[in-house]
């Protein structure tokens, strides 16, 4: 593996917004992986998936990017379970799940990413995440130690998985639980018509922007909605018209730009009902201060 220097980001992510790396390499193996974190010496490190979920700031980041290509993207699927190695797409595994007519996947129809970043984020619905499928998954820590949990070792929740930030998941295996597959196929169809026909896939994004908050105090988008924020632009980003927790990118928006948005919604949200919305999304190369701007923890 060749690490590159100053490699943009903007290209590598789903927003197409953001400057470049200090470095930048895609690791073919586990072999690979290894000999990159060995290279670390304790410097920072950020594993990238699809970039479906993250602002880069405009000034880039000072840390090591690395990419899980080639042999970790891999999907295997027998009666009893579906494995995947983390560079394999959410949007192969459901489909590998639709086609064996198995049960409780379509929470995770029409969502972009790897499954990396999907067992990071616990991605999927406002009920239902990715760790909820899971048997196991097997990752390396920065220090190059193994490691492998099973869903009852971690404590997973909405949008959140408690497990080390420097842990690289490498691979997972899910539950497959036979179903009808014509009822499956029919739930899968309709969870992605909704999806596509009320939130934005034509222009870049990054899914939600925010999380929604606890409950009986409504959806982030109602919140975003009433404050007066739909369709709200700054440079080239617009809260979309289409969803109003979706930030688009409509030509040449910069990460100055969605902080913009992000930081007026949050203050008129708090001002008009007290209630301090948290972002969904994750953020590289930001320093303190801007991240507490839109409450983002560090
Ligand atoms: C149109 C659209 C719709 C969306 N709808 C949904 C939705 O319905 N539900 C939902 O939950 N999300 C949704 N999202 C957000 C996004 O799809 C998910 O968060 C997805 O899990 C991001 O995966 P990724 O590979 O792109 O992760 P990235 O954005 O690349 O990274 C996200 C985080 O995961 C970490 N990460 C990535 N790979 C690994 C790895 N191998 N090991 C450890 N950490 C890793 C990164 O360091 C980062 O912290 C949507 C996004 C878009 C653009």
């Amino acid at each position: 593996m060749r690490w590159e220097s100053e490699m943009s980001l903007a290209e590598q992510v789903r927003w197409r917004i953001g400057g470049p790396a200090s470095r930048f390499g895609r690791v073919g193996d586990l072999v690979e992986l290894r000999d990159a974190l060995s290279g670390l010496e304790g410097g920072p490190l950020l594993v990238l998936g699809w970039g479906a979920n993250l602002l880069v700031a405009d000034r880039g980041v000072r840390a090591a990017v690395l990419v899980l290509d080639g042999a970790f993207d891999w999907i295997r699927i027998n009666d009893s379970c579906l494995e995947a190695g983390a560079g394999a797409g959410l949007p192969a595994l459901v489909g590998e799940a639709r086609r064996a007519g198995a049960e409780g996947w379509c929470f995770l129809e029409a969502v972009p990413g790897t499954i990396g970043g999907g067992l990071r984020m616990n991605a999927g619905s406002a009920d239902t995440g990715l760790w909820d499928r899971v048997i196991e998954v097997e990752a390396i820590a920065a220090d190059g130690n193994s490691h492998r949990v099973t869903r009852k070792e971690v404590d997973a929740s909405y949008r959140h998985v408690d497990l080390p930030a420097d842990w690289v998941f490498t691979a997972a295996r899910f539950e497959l639980t036979p179903g009808d597959p014509e009822a499956v196929g029919a739930a899968h169809f309709e969870r992605r018509r909704r999806k596509v026909t009320t939130q934005v896939y034509d222009l870049p994004s990054c899914g939600s922007v925010w999380k929604n908050p606890g409950p009986g105090s409504g959806s982030a988008w109602e919140l975003v909605d009433a404050v007066g924020m739909r369709g709200a632009s700054s440079g080239g980003a617009r809260v979309a018209e289409r969803h109003a927790n979706f930030i688009a990118n409509e030509g040449n928006a910069r990460a100055d730009d969605v902080m913009r948005l992000m930081r007026e919604t949050r203050r008129r949200v708090l001002d008009q009902f007290g209630i301090a919305l948290e972002p969904e999304i994750r953020f590289w190369g930001f320093d303190q201060e801007e991240l507490a701007s839109v409450g983002a923890a560090a």
